[in-house]
């Protein structure tokens, strides 16, 4: 009953089916260990194929006895709350046009602290990058946006520091293909073009103003569409439309779905999330997304709760 194929056209569509899907704990360590072992389990020490899973959910070797978990190396390793509730985190995630608040998972889940609800957000958004990902093809407009700054509200003395954050959007007729964003700690030459080469197949077309920052791109072995703003007597949305409105939704969401309350340290997370969105926003099926999340989720590197504090915690839950 639970040996559902991963991915391709299976996938849970509605909330029932995803209670149905994953009705227990044991549903749920089931079908993580098929992601995690799709061709089937290996022994990490000894590398044999014979195991049985333990009552805690572990796989025993046949021959060196080594007991494997399942989410060790995943964002799940040394999690105390149950899978079940996990899956249900991401559901609430991915069923969420614009994705959800700390708040609201908090309330969805009926997790006791917020701060619990805080951190789990954060391994999901890690998860949200796949690992090795390919990267833009084709022409590629790439500019900078600044995001933060005094809020609404605010008194004046509390106004935080702006974060620099590189838009690259990959044009598709007149509309946008895939785009990829980073936190970039300045717009100088040694800053830009090192996420141009990260995230932009060479030998593409990428089409920047005429900023300085720049100028290195043909000799990365791109070929460099340079629309001068001031000679154009054009308005800067009007050159590169796309970055401009990839940079109006950034910021219309933060503001929307997190009230601003994002902080520079944090902010990578929230782009890797709506990165994450923004690329799937044509897929209407939720549930292919949650399996996306899942899979990714579990071939991520464990996300240790310190490093996503910044140092000021140190319990994991
Ligand atoms: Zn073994």
């Amino acid at each position: 009953m639970n040996a559902h194929p991963i991915g391709g056209e299976d996938y849970p569509r509605t909330l029932q089916e995803f209670d149905e899907w994953f009705s227990s704990e044991k549903a749920c360590a089931d079908f993580l260990r098929r992601l995690r072992w799709p061709e089937g389990f290996r022994c990490p020490r000894c590398n044999g194929a014979k195991a049985w899973p333990t009552a805690r959910g572990q796989m025993r070797c046949a021959s060196c006895h080594r007991q494997t978990s399942a989410i060790a190396g995943t964002i799940f390793e040394g999690t105390r709350k149950p899978l079940r509730t996990w899956f249900q985190a991401m559901w609430y995630v991915t069923s969420q046009k614009s994705g959800g608040s700390a708040l609201g998972l908090q309330r969805v889940l009926g997790l006791g602290s917020y701060q619990t609800a805080w951190v789990w957000l954060h391994k999901l958004r890690r998860a949200m990058v796949r690992p090795g990902r390919d990267r833009l093809t084709g022409d590629v407009e790439v500019d900078e946006t600044y995001v933060g700054g005094p809020e609404v509200g605010v008194a004046g003395r509390e106004t935080r520091t702006k974060s620099i954050v590189v838009v690259a959007a990959q044009e598709e007729g007149n509309g946008i293909g895939r785009i990829r964003l980073r936190r970039l700690p300045d717009v100088s030459a040694s800053s830009l073009l090192p996420f141009v080469r990260d995230v932009v197949e060479s030998g593409s077309a990428v089409h920047t103003d005429g900023w300085v920052g720049y100028n290195g791109l043909v000799a990365s072995g791109y070929r460099h569409r340079v629309t001068n703003i001031a000679r154009s007597g054009r308005l800067a949305h009007e050159l590169l439309p796309r970055v401009h409105r990839i940079a109006s939704l950034l910021k219309r969401w933060l503001l929307g779905t997190h009230q601003g309350a994002v902080s520079d340290q944090h902010l990578d997370f929230y782009l890797d999330e709506f990165t994450f969105r923004f690329n799937r926003r044509r897929s209407r099926a939720r549930g292919l997304l949650f399996c996306r999340l899942l899979q990714q989720a579990v071939n991520v590197d464990p996300v240790p709760y310190r490093r996503i504090a910044g140092g000021n915690l140190d319990t994991n839950p």
